[in-house]
């Protein structure tokens, strides 16, 4: 291939997938603010109220935000705009603020900017990656805020045309919001490693991304030809057209093995040492099951209620619970589906029902917990599931179970509520196993199971002590230490006959598959457009398997 015109550059792959087109080259709106920067004191007061009315419009974009992504791409990177809300709440900064706007005499926007430079300065500053990356939180709160207080409505990227490939300094999870209605080709980041929200994102909506190109914003030009690479990490700018040809081949072919490793995902049974391994999805709304469906899943491996109870002011009734499980389900028809009873706690409460506040709610009442805590949260549920399951194969799953004594409560309730409205065909129940005292329980939850999902987001959260969401001990959130892996070999053992599937994110990654396969796990939930490279790996695992015992 010749390549005299064009330069070739390499960055780190985050986002599988290969892509040519037009550049589009983005700068976010508030770096071009002209900001006024003094006030007299008469001005203090409506500068503080600017403030406070920016602070107000931003939480509930927050919201729309959050509720966007996890439409698009689930709840684990809509809670990144939780995260925000909180950020917002910190009264210290709310004080820097109004102590810069009284004493300096600055307006709401040149307060804002100063104390927000301040704040990001001391985060860069951190020798810790993972600290230093807050910053690009706070950056994303500031133009939020600025965008309010200029009364920008919209950012550059929302005017972005189709099909173009983004090239950005850095992707903000406020930026990220746009994408997916966008239909972007392809994105080039200066920054934002595999681990960032936009990779995260970018390989949700499977748009193929190369980051760390230095300075791409300065070297690429608006509307300039290129060639993204997500596999190997490389962009051509202004390939020839000999490159454009090899290019456009590549990524045909690239399209029909995915298209393949669809079709056989619907066509192949998916099996490894001579059992059938189920491969399902983890959904959260009508979307994700449409997407679901089409990618082949054999069901719903875990349906999040969570989603569907946020957007409410009011507790839905058990006829409003069962309308939304017919339409959610609808494109997964017959297939087996487990829903997951409300999921909820101090740090993710809905409006209806007042949570007592919590200093430490994921060691608080969560899931399990609080539905024990609220019958009528928990009845409405159950009375649902006893109607749905006499249309479909369904099965309940319930959260955060600790004691074996959770899952005893819950049964009687279930079989208590069956016999009151004369049901008697009942839906299988089963635990989540996420702490590692279920894990280690197993046989005495098995009396009140008909079976087990592992949750190992949870699972890793609290036998590794590092919250989930707190960047600052992301280093301890280690979701294959061999301490959960031993763990997965434990539940294994002693769950004896009854059945065990895996639903978090490590039952997705390609190369732990294996392993899980050998521990024993025949059962994988993931997110609905990874389905068919799941399935992919567990066959290619199987013949690996065969043929090293024909070697043998
Ligand atoms: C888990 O904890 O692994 C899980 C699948 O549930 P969630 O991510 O919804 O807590
Ligand atoms: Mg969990």
């Amino acid at each position: 291939m010749s390549e005299q015109s064009s330069l070739k550059l390499k960055g780190q792959a985050t986002s599988p997938g290969l892509a040519m087109g037009k550049a589009f080259v983005y700068f976010s709106d508030f770096d071009s603010l002209s900001l006024p920067q003094t006030i007299s004191e008469k001005q203090i007061v409506e500068e503080l109220e600017h403030i406070e009315s920016a602070v107000r419009k931003v939480k509930d974009d927050l919201k729309i935000s959050a509720g966007r992504i996890e439409a698009h791409a689930g709840a684990e990177l809509a809670s990144i705009f939780e995260v925000h809300e909180v950020m917002l709440e910190d009264s210290s900064l709310r004080d820097e603020i109004r102590d810069e706007i009284e004493r300096e005499l600055s307006t709401a926007a040149m307060a804002l900017t100063r104390v927000f430079d301040r704040r990001k300065d001391k985060f860069r500053a951190h020798k810790n990656e993972t600290v230093r990356e807050r910053a690009d939180d706070l950056e994303d709160l500031q133009g939020r805020l600025l965008r309010k207080i200029a009364g920008v409505r919209t950012t550059a990227l929302e005017a972005m045309p189709g099909g173009r490939v983004l090239i950005a300094h850095r992707l903000l999870p406020s930026d990220t919001v746009a994408l997916p209605e966008r239909a972007v080709a392809a994105i080039v980041l200066e920054f934002g490693g595999a681990g960032s929200h936009a990779a995260i994102l970018a390989r949700a909506l499977g748009i193929p991304t190369v980051a760390e190109i230095p300075e791409a914003t300065r070297i690429i030009k608006d509307h300039q030809m290129l060639i993204v690479d997500g596999n190997s990490g490389e962009i051509i700018l202004d390939p020839d057209v000999s490159a454009q040809v090899f290019f456009r081949s590549r990524i045909d072919q690239f399209k029909l093995e995915t298209e393949e490793v669809k079709r056989r995902s619907h066509e192949l049974p998916c099996v490894y040492d001579e059992m059938t391994v189920a491969v399902t999805a983890n959904i959260g709304c009508l979307e994700d099951a449409v997407v679901a469906a089409d990618n082949g899943a054999e069901g719903v491996g875990l349906y999040r209620t969570e989603q569907f109870y946020l957007s409410r002011n009011t507790p839905p009734s058990k006829e409003g619970l069962l309308n939304e499980f017919r339409k959610t389900f609808a494109p997964l028809l017959g297939k087996p589906i487990t829903v997951r009873l409300l999921d909820l706690g101090a740090d993710k409460p809905v409006e209806f029902v007042h949570f007592a506040r919590e200093d430490d709610p994921f060691l608080g009442r969560r899931g399990v917990r609080l539905l024990l805590h609220y019958p009528d949260l928990l009845d409405t549920q159950l009375e649902a599931l006893l109607e749905f399951a006499q249309e479909q194969d369904v099965r309940i799953l319930v959260p955060m179970v600790t004691l074996a004594a959770d899952m005893e409560r819950i049964r009687r309730r279930l079989c208590e509520l069956a016999r009151r409205s004369g049901i008697t065909k009942l839906p299988l129940l089963g635990a989540m196993i996420e702490t590692p005292a279920a894990a280690l329980s197993i046989k005495e939850i098995i009396p009140y199971a008909d079976f087990f999902s592992i949750g190992t987001n949870d699972l890793t959260q609290y036998t590794m002590a590092a919250g989930r969401e707190n960047p600052l001990v992301s280093g301890y959130f280690i979701e294959n230490h061999p301490a959960i892996l031993r763990l997965l070999g434990l539940i294994l053992e002693d769950s004896g006959e009854t059945p065990v599937s895996i639903c978090g994110e490590l039952g997705a990654q390609a190369d732990m598959i294996p392993t899980l396969l050998k521990i024993g796990i025949r059962s994988f939930s993931v997110a609905p457009p990874l389905v068919p490279r799941v399935k992919e790996t567990v066959r290619q695992a199987g013949r690996a398997l065969n043929q090293s015992r024909t070697d043998a």
